[in-house]
C-alpha cells in the first residue's frame, strides 16, 4: 500500500523519527514544522493521512485539525493526533476537533504503522466513492460539508461481543452517551445478529471463552451482509501478534486493556462517523446511477437507458430465437396543448400519459420516455400479433378517459403508434427503432390516433 503521509511537528527530531519509520514501510512522507505549513500543503497537494503534533507554536494541532475538518476539500483526510501528554482531556479535545485517531508519544511502532495503514485503507474507499459521486456532480459543496460534520445525528448502533458480564456492563455504561449497545456472549449468535440487523460497529472483546476472536472477525469480513461493518477489537496489552493479525484480517481498530473510557468513546465515534460517511456516499452513488437513467418529468427510464438496455434485450432475443417487439408512441397535436393551456399543463399531460402507459404494460416490458412527447415500449418475448394488442390497448387507455387539467379542464388526448418486430434480417437494435419510426410516420399521415405495423 503506497500512500502519502504528512508529518507535522515543531521539533525536527520527532519529525525525523516518524519519517524514518514510515519510509521503512514505503510510505511517501511530507513534513511540516508548523500548522500554517501543514494547512498549506493540504490545500495544495493530495495527502492521505496526517500525523499531527498537538503542541506547536503559532496555531496548535487542535486548531489545525478544526480548520482541515471545516473545509470540504480537506475534511476527508484522516488526522492522527500525536499527543505528548497522555491526558484524557487532550483526547476529548482532539475528538471534538474532529481527529480520527490518537497516538501517544513515545510512539509505538506497531501502533503507528497499523493505524496509518487502517486509515489509508478507509480513505481509499471513501476517495473512490467520492470520486464517483463527484463525477456525476450530485454532491454539492454543502452536502459534502454536511457529510463530514462531526456530530452524530442519532445514536450509533453497536453490537458488543463479550464473554464476561462485568466487562459488558462497564462498556455499555461507557458508551451510553453515544450509542445503543446490543450484547452477545455467543460469537455465532452475534454473527447472525450482525447479518440480520443494521449496526454501525461491532466490538469484539478478545476475552471469549474457548473461542478465537479472530475467527469471528474473519467471518464478519467474509459474509456479504457484514463486510463493511467496522470492527473494533479489545485486546491485551501484550497481544501484539493477535493485533497484527487482526488488522491484516481487516479489523479497523483496536484498544488494549485496561480500557480507558475516553479512548473507547473516541475510537467508537471515529468508526461510526466513517461508516456513516461511507454509507451516505454509497447511497449517493446509487442515487446518481438512478438519476442518470431516469427521466425527470415522468419517472420512466430515459433515452440513455433505452440505448443501453435495448441492445441487451435485442442480443438476448437473437441468441435465444425469441420474439421481440418495439412500440413507438407519439402524442397527437401535442403542440396545441402547450399553446392553448401552457407548458405546465403540457407537462402534466405527459406525466399522465406516462402513468397510463406504465400501468398498462407487463413488468417485463421496458417503458421509456424517448424524447419530448414520444415514448417507447420494448416487449420481450412478444410477437407482432400480441404487440398489436398491447399497442391498441395503450391507444385506447389514452383516448378513453379525458385528461383533467389543474383548472378542471377536461381534455381528450390521443396518440399514434408505430410497431416493429424482430425479423430474420434484423441486425441491430437501431433497425427496430427505424422500422417503428416509419410505421409511426404512416400512422400520423393516415389520420393519427391509430396503430400501424409495417411489413418488415
Ligand atoms: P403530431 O401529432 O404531428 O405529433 O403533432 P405534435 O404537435 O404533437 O408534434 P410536434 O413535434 O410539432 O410538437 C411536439 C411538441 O412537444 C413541441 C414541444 O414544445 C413539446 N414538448 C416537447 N417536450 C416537452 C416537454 O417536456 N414538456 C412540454 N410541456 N412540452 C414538450
Ligand atoms: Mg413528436
Ligand atoms: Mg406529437
Amino acid at each position: 500500500m503506497t500512500a502519502r503521509v504528512l508529518v507535522v511537528d515543531d521539533i525536527p527530531a520527532n519529525v525525523k523519527l516518524l519519517e524514518a519509520r514510515l519510509l521503512a514501510e514505503y510510505f511517501e512522507v511530507l513534513t511540516a514544522e508548523d500548522g500554517y505549513k501543514a494547512l498549506d500543503i493540504c490545500n495544495k497537494t493530495q495527502v492521505d493521512v496526517i500525523l499531527l503534533d498537538v503542541m506547536m507554536p503559532g496555531i496548535d494541532g487542535f486548531e489545525v485539525c478544526e480548520t482541515l475538518k471545516a473545509n470540504a476539500r480537506t475534511a476527508h483526510i484522516p488526522v492522527v493526533m500525536v499527543t505528548a501528554l497522555d491526558q484524557p482531556s487532550d483526547r476529548v479535545r482532539g475528538l471534538k476537533a474532529g481527529a480520527d485517531d490518537f497516538l501517544t508519544k513515545p510512539v509505538n511502532d506497531l501502533q503507528l504503522i497499523s493505524r496509518v495503514k487502517s486509515l489509508v485503507r478507509l480513505k481509499m474507499l471513501s476517495d473512490e466513492l467520492r470520486m464517483r459521486a463527484d463525477t456525476a456532480r450530485t454532491i454539492g459543496m454543502e452536502d459534502l460539508l454536511r457529510l463530514t460534520e462531526n456530530r452524530l445525528e442519532e445514536a450509533g448502533q453497536i453490537l458488543l461481543v463479550d464473554g464476561r458480564a462485568s466487562s459488558q456492563e462497564k462498556i455499555i455504561k461507557t458508551l451510553k452517551p453515544i450509542a445503543e449497545v446490543t450484547v452477545f456472549s455467543d460469537p455465532q449468535a452475534a454473527l447472525f445478529e450482525a447479518a440480520e440487523h443494521i449496526y454501525d460497529l461491532v466490538i469484539v472483546n478478545g476475552n471469549l471463552d474457548d473461542y478465537d476472536p479472530l475467527r469471528l472477525c474473519s467471518q464478519l469480513r467474509s459474509v456479504e451482509r457484514t463486510r463493511f461493518i467496522p470492527i473494533l477489537l479489545i485486546a491485551s496489552q501484550n497481544d501484539e501478534v493477535v493485533i497484527t493479525r487482526a488488522l491484516d484480517l481487516g479489523v479497523n481498530d483496536y484498544i488494549v486493556r485496561p480500557i480507558d473510557a475516553n479512548e473507547l468513546v473516541a475510537r467508537c465515534l471515529t468508526q461510526i462517523r466513517r461508516k456513516r460517511y461511507n454509507d451516505r456516499l454509497r447511497r449517493s452513488v446509487q442515487h446518481t446511477i438512478e438519476l442518470a437513467v431516469t427521466d425527470g418529468l415522468t419517472g420512466l427510464n430515459n433515452r440513455r437507458y433505452l440505448d443501453g438496455h435495448l441492445k441487451v434485450l435485442f442480443d438476448r432475443a437473437v441468441a435465444r430465437h425469441r420474439a421481440l417487439s418495439l412500440c413507438l408512441a407519439d402524442v397527437d397535436r401535442f403542440k396545441q396543448v402547450n399553446d392553448t393551456y401552457g407548458h405546465d399543463a403540457g407537462d402534466d399531460v405527459l406525466r399522465e400519459v406516462a402513468n397510463r402507459i406504465r400501468s398498462s404494460i407487463r413488468g417485463a416490458d421496458l417503458a421509456c420516455r424517448y424524447g419530448g412527447e414520444e415514448f417507447v415500449v420494448v416487449m420481450p418475448d412478444t410477437d407482432v400479433g400480441t404487440a398489436r394488442q398491447v399497442a391498441e390497448r395503450l391507444r385506447e387507455v389514452i383516448e378513453r378517459k379525458p385528461f383533467i387539467l389543474r383548472d378542471g379542464t377536461q381534455l381528450t388526448i390521443t396518440a399514434s403508434f408505430g410497431l416493429a418486430t424482430l425479423g430474420p434480417d434484423a441486425v441491430a437494435p437501431e433497425h427496430l427503432l427505424r422500422q417503428a419510426d416509419r410505421a409511426l410516420y404512416q400512422a400520423k399521415n393516415s389520420g393519427r390516433n391509430r396503430v400501424v405495423t409495417l411489413a418488415a
